[in-house]
């Protein structure tokens, strides 16, 4: 056994020590790579093979060898046992214990320790009860997913840790699923520990044993002290020690390796690191190890007394004479009970070996500080009568020389020692050769000589009383590990010198300052006696002192509360501070020993021996009590109050919402103008032609709209994963396409001068405008971005593109919306006159078009008001064709530009409404839809704008208006450039027209006028409808429908399905069908009424979102898709009067001014110019009516496969269609379907890679890719790209990057939801990724 002892010793060495001392930095110059291996030693994939087998080694020999045997070797091989030294001040001679190195290594010999002694990895544990532990440890030092679990579980030979790991798991953890945020971070499935584990079964040592950082412990004890504190088992402030475990039994097979704990050594060591923690200079940490290894050698203790008959217990041995760092002898037996009563009294120090004569100049400051600290180490007496110590001449003197020196040498046996010892010359460095000799020696000879110590050695008794503040800092300062409580704990010790002079007594009466003592000086004198300390303590007392350290009361630790503390801790799981855990073991002591349990009642009295001091403590005890409960109510009252301010901030910032948007609806009694809060210089002014302020706003295109697609598929088109579905999926339904071929045929058959005026486009590559809703002055805003443009911090930001950060929300912006002062001046309302009719209010529209032109300004606004524009020009991704191209621009081309900004806005805002405006009672408010608008203000500039391109382009608005109502032309037709292939009004798209009135009209117009031209509108869209409708009729249909017409009125479709087969009949517009008028033919009026309100809603919701942007008056709350039209026309007052739902229908909201024969005239106008370009393009013609209005989906993202696995098997092979060839990266576009070559070359055009390009195609410059190899999406947005994340995840809701994992993925639900939202709501740009140029090279 000795044998297999040596080779360990080489192992503790090696490995374990080692591991410690580089962890401690001690081995700081090999650099990092010893750190490496140190880790890779405690790996949880080499662990079963390496720091196990060693400690279960370890564990083997503590049992097999003499306990203090092997305890004497521990101790030096973690180089401690100069720290075991009650000396004052500890010679440089071992290079490991410099300094700051001390503690450390003491921690990590007690870590060691209490490791060796608690660990049953290999002494049966069962493997169940291994893994649970191995997850536990794993879960509190940090929520975990699935995978890293499975991957983190240390590997063992031969066991299936699969078989149990998922029950397991449910025990330990719970899953916490991923939340998702609107900013746009996403979590992964994370399993968190359960409330139980962190009471009953965290493992502070199995932490130490398998963190592979130190901090990973730091972090499961703040973990811990979290839940301590949430689970309110904890007083408030309080920081609570490691719950350190009792370890189970071992197998029969094994001896406990707690039997170590039973060895004088440790009591010895015990000691001493209780009486240093009493001074002052051990970490808490420190204390908590050592009081958990003494309440384990209790418990070890306990079971061994009560197996054997109790030894004869020696009485105290306090006379024995006891010698520094000689730790085998200080008790005589091994007994722990006797031990902990034993009363140390006065170790003699060991002179320094150092023989070099160096004289101390002892005013020195260096020599000054040291000695400060050194004295404060311990209470050094020269006793001239009593004490005596070993002399230098005597051989066993020497004999004791090496273990003193702490090193390791050959024993050198005592009587055939000489004076010069080669030891004390040694190196202490020297390799360890043999066992250490202390075991070796018999006790008595070392106490037999003492030599009194001579006066002349100036000690400094440093006593507690003295003012100065000791030195050496608070053990709070030290690289402690004891869970953060550091400032509380610093609070405590920074007092010591009110605290410390009651709680240690002390016995000299040498209170004179005077010179440090220096072992040194002893060289000189060879004869000289050592000094002595005089400790005088036991370990129950150490006890007691520290408890009442740790409380901040005298005597407080209360041994008549027993009995109740005992019942109530039994079932509880331990959790407290440092004063709990030394009561806990006091209390464990006095069940066990009834001995122990006399001595600590009499050591009280001893310690705090007046009944005044004790009644003193009792009050101080309940003041504590007292100041915690007042604390704790003043903590609830402050918790009460930041409850209550955060509540009134949030009504706050509620009241200022609705004060903005209620602003509006009190313009008309608010006379003054309206006044913005600048967000640079913060001074409220409004908005002025001089001094114009403006709203941060950032400006895209956008293709959202153009990736509608027509109703009747299912609603979202599929990713195809077979040739199946890939010829299934189209391209050409969306309206992007669609308006392609439109604007092809109308180039086809018209002049641009007037198709350009009948239709709106940014289907595809349309401005979109959004806002954070913060204001600006403009010349704020530019001194802004000046400085922007010199510190160019953002590295994402391109200020030379004019992006900034909002400078109060830090959301993206590039450019700035100038508001019109007139914007909110009621003043400047062009009111109507009472009482007039229909007639007179069309011919004042009239009048307005044709007199409300721009008059050209060169004030800031207007300079403003032309920047912003030209912002949202270069913005767009129009088709080139649309584009003012500089050889021949015409200038309709840019009133069409103007007015689709609008369209493509309000379009977008209904796609954000979720494509209707109805509102669902049962889904929470929509997350698309922005805090706030800008459409007003966007209306005022574009409406700046669309005058002159008006005059530009010589447009007759005024004469379209006149068409449309049927109202005789004033003005003669020859004295306009006549448009020889003009559209018809049948053909022209309402919102189109619709919108070019709005911006041609005053803005500021009494609502009537509005809603006149709405309703002129209106009625142009219902004989498109009804006349598109009446094609997809046979005749005998229409022939059908006619017979119950009533003749000469409009109330129903029969009526209007008859005017329009009177009107158009006779055109080749219907295809000669040949089916005759049969009396079987059936017609289904009330489905075609749907189909007609159907085809008509998209124009009545635009309408309402303007007049509700633009007189704020709030939207119908429309509950049912069914209830959608009929809410609308009312709120539109296109129907003012109720009428019996039986008699609703579309044709009840036509409007013509009464007395006249305008509602049969004007649509026969109508009619007659679509019949005569139908004479000219029968084919053209139809067409066009067929596809005039068309119902659509709203935008969606290409449905994805459930199972990650079709889209892998299909795409990963497959080829770009563009070379042919299969891409690196395959990426394929969730918009369309397309595979593009990422970052390849192959595909690269013009130095732009081909997702690139083709994000600018598809999605105007936004472009979401899935990357098949990767499973991550790439979004492009702009010049900017980020990697967004993954839409797949396993069962347990984590990602596989790169499927390294290879486990079955799955689709994300909400995850792909969030993906498409930030795609409608043009948020992308807002989300908290990492964004980065891609310089075109993706
Ligand atoms: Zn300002
Ligand atoms: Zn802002
Ligand atoms: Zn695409
Ligand atoms: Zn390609
Ligand atoms: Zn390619």
């Amino acid at each position: 056994m000795d044998n297999l002892w040596m080779e360990n010793n080489i192992i503790v060495n090696l490995l374990q020590v080692a591991f410690y001392e580089i962890l401690n930095g001690l081995w700081v110059r090999n650099g990092l790579q010893i750190k490496g291996q140190a880790m890779t030693y405690i790996q949880c994939n080499f662990c079963n093979s390496m720091v196990d087998a060693d400690l279960y080694l370890l564990q083997i020999c503590s049992t097999r060898i003499a306990a203090y045997n092997f305890l004497n070797t521990v101790i030096e091989k973690f180089h401690v046992k100069e720290w075991m030294s009650l000396a004052p001040y500890q010679a440089p001679q071992n290079a490991y214990l410099e300094g700051e190195h001390d503690t450390p290594m003491l921690e990590s010999f007690l870590t060691f320790l209490a490791t060796l002694i608690s660990v049953r990895t290999n002494l049966g544990l069962s493997e169940t009860a291994l893994n649970r532990l191995e997850m536990v440890t794993l879960l509190c030092m940090g929520d975990k997913t699935h995978s890293q679990l499975m991957e983190l579980m240390p590997e063992r030979c031969g066991t299936s840790q699969s078989r149990d790991f998922e029950s397991l798991l449910a025990e330990v953890a719970d899953y916490r699923a991923p939340a998702l945020e609107a900013s746009g971070n996403m979590q992964q499935g994370m399993y968190v520990p359960k409330p139980l584990i962190w009471e009953k079964q965290y493992d502070p040592i199995h932490v130490l044993l398998r963190a592979v950082h130190r901090r990973d412990f730091q972090t499961s004890m703040d973990r811990y002290t979290e839940y301590a504190r949430q689970a309110n088992k904890l007083k408030a402030g309080v920081s609570p020690w490691p719950p350190f475990r009792t370890p189970t039994d071992c197998a029969e097979a094994y001896e406990d390796p707690r039997q170590i704990l039973k060895s004088r050594v440790f009591h010895a060591a015990a000691l001493i690191i209780l009486y240093k923690a009493v001074k002052g200079h051990v970490s808490e940490h420190v204390m908590a190890l050592v009081i958990f290894l003494l309440e384990q050698a209790v418990i070890i203790s306990q079971q061994e007394d009560n197996k054997n008959t109790k030894m004869c217990s020696t009485t105290s041995q306090t006379q024995n004479q006891l010698n520094d760092m000689d730790l085998t002898n200080w008790f005589s037996v091994d007994s722990l009970f006797d031990n902990l009563r034993t009363v140390v009294g006065r170790v003699i120090l060991t002179p320094e070996p150092d023989f070099s004569p160096i004289t101390y100049s002892s005013d020195s400051d260096l020599e000054w500080e040291n000695s400060e600290v050194d004295t404060e180490m311990a209470d050094i007496t020269i006793d001239d009568t009593k004490m005596l110590t070993l002399g230098e001449g005597s051989s066993t003197w020497n004999s004791n020389q090496p273990q003193s020196s702490g090193t390791d040498l050959m024993v050198f046996r005592g009587d055939q020692q000489n004076q010069d010892s080669p030891a004390m010359e040694s190196t202490p460095t020297s390799s360890v050769l043999a066992l250490p000799s202390t075991t070796n020696l018999p006790m008595e000879v070392e106490r037999i000589m003492s030599v009194a110590l001579p006066a002349y050695i100036s000690v400094n008794h440093h006593a507690s009383s003295s003012a100065e503040p000791p030195a050496l800092p608070p053990p709070a300062q030290l690289p402690a590990i004891t869970a953060g409580n550091e400032v509380s704990r610093a609070v405590i010790w920074s007092q010591p010198g009110t605290s410390r002079k009651e709680l240690v007594p002390t016995t000299s009466q040498n209170h004179r300052k005077s010179y440090p003592y220096r072992r040194r000086q002893t060289v000189d004198r060879p004869n000289a006696n050592p000094p002595s300390v005089k400790v005088n303590e036991s370990i129950i007392s150490l006890l007691l002192r520290l408890h009442s350290q740790l409380s901040g009361i005298p005597d407080s630790y209360n041994p008549d509360d027993e009995e109740e503390a005992n019942t109530s801790a039994a079932d509880q799981a331990p959790i407290g501070d440092g004063a709990y855990y030394v009561e806990k073991l006091l209390r464990k002591i006095s069940m066990a020993d009834t001995t122990c349990k006399n001595c600590i009642k009499e050591t009280r009295m001893k310690l705090w021996p007046s009944q005044e001091e004790r009644d003193e403590a009792q009050k101080q005890r309940e003041n504590m009590e007292r100041e915690e409960r007042r604390r704790r109510a003043k903590e609830r009252q402050q918790k009460l109050m930041a409850e209550f301010a955060n509540k009134q901030k949030q009504f706050m910032e509620k009241a200022m919402e609705i004060d903005e948007n209620s602003e509006g609806m009190e313009e008309e009694v608010l006379v003054t103008k309206e006044e913005y809060d600048c967000v640079i210089c913060n001074q409220s002014t409004p908005s002025t032609e001089e001094k114009p302020m403006g709203l941060v706003v950032l400006i895209q295109a956008t293709s959202v709209i153009g990736h509608r697609r027509r109703y009747g598929q299912p609603e979202r088109s599929t990713l195809p994963t077979c040739e199946e579905e890939r010829e299934f999926l189209r391209r050409d339904d969306t309206l992007a396409a669609e308006f392609d071929r439109r604007v092809e045929e109308l180039d086809r058959h018209f002049d641009p001068q007037s198709w350009f005026l009948s239709v709106n486009l940014g289907w595809d590559g349309g401005v979109h405008v959004q806002t954070c809703g913060h204001h600006l002055h403009l010349d704020c805003l530019n001194s802004y971005l000046q400085s922007l443009r010199s510190q160019q911090r953002q590295p994402a930001l391109s200020p030379e593109k004019g992006e900034y950060l909002c400078p109060l929300c830090r959301q993206l912006a590039n450019s700035v919306l100038p508001l019109s002062p007139q914007l909110g001046d009621k003043t400047q309302m062009v009111r109507s006159k009472p009482n007039e009719s229909m007639s007179q209010i069309l011919e004042e529209l009239s009048n307005f078009l044709r007199e409300n032109d721009q008059k050209p300004s060169t004030s800031n606004m207007a300079e403003a008001i032309g920047k912003v524009m030209e912002d949202m020009s270069s913005s767009t991704q129009l088709k080139p064709m649309f584009k003012p191209k500089s050889e021949k621009p015409i200038p309709q081309s840019l009133f069409l530009f103007v007015t689709s900004i609008a369209r493509t806005n309000l379009e977008v805002e209904l796609i954000q409404r979720g494509g209707s405006l109805v509102v669902s009672c049962i889904e929470p408010p929509n997350p698309l839809l922005p805090k706030r608008d800008c459409i007003v203000p966007l209306l005022h500039v574009l409406a700046v704008h669309a005058r002159v391109a008006r005059v530009l382009a010589m447009w007759p608005a005024w004469m379209t208006f006149q068409q449309l109502c049927g109202l005789p032309a004033k003005v003669p037709i020859t004295a306009l450039a006549p448009i020889e292939r003009e559209v018809p009004l049948l053909l022209r798209d309402p919102i189109a027209l619709l919108l070019q009135f709005v911006l041609l009209l005053p803005l500021h117009l009494d609502q009537t006028y509005f809603t006149t031209t709405v309703q002129m509108v209106y009625n142009l869209l219902y004989y498109q409808v009804i006349a598109q409708v009446s094609c997809g009729l046979t005749s005998a249909e229409r022939m059908r429908a006619a017979s119950s017409a009533t003749k000469g009125r409009i109330t129903n479709l029969c009526d209007s399905l008859d005017f329009i087969n009177e009107c158009l009949g006779q055109t080749d517009l219907y295809m000669e069908d040949d089916s005759l008028s049969s009396e079987k033919t059936q017609i289904n009026i009330l489905a075609l009424e749907q189909q007609v309100q159907k085809l008509c809603l998209p124009f009545l919701r635009i309408a309402s979102l303007l007049k509700y942007h633009l007189y704020q008056q709030p939207l119908p709350d429309i509950r049912t898709s069914q209830s959608e039209f009929v809410r609308l026309v009312y709120y539109l007052e296109l129907v003012t009067e109720s009428m019996d739902w039986g008699c609703f229908n579309a044709s009840v909201a036509l409007n013509w001014p009464s007395d006249t024969n305008m509602f049969i005239d004007s649509p026969r106008t109508w009619c007659s110019q679509f019949a005569s370009f139908v004479s000219k393009s029968q084919i053209a013609a139809r067409s066009f009516l067929v596809d005039q209005h068309i119902v659509w989906h709203p935008p969606r993202l290409l449905q994805l496969p459930r199972e990650y696995e079709k889209i892998f098997t299909y795409y990963h092979e497959r080829p770009c269609s563009q070379c042919h060839s299969v891409p690196q990266e395959t990426s394929i576009c969730l918009l369309c379907g397309t595979i593009v070559c990422l970052k390849q070359n192959c595909c690269k055009q013009q130095n732009v890679c081909e997702a690139v390009a083709h994000a600018a195609e598809c999605g105007a410059g936004t472009g979401v890719f899935l990357v098949v190899t990767s499973t991550y999406i790439i979004v492009i947005r702009g010049h900017r790209a980020c990697l967004w994340g993954s839409l797949y995840l396993d069962d347990f809701e984590e990602e596989d990057r790169d499927l390294k994992r290879g486990k079955p993925l799955y689709l994300s639900r909400d995850r792909y939801q969030l993906l498409e939202q930030q795609w409608l709501a043009h948020r992308f740009d807002h989300t908290k990724k990492t964004w980065v140029h891609h310089r075109n090279a993706l």
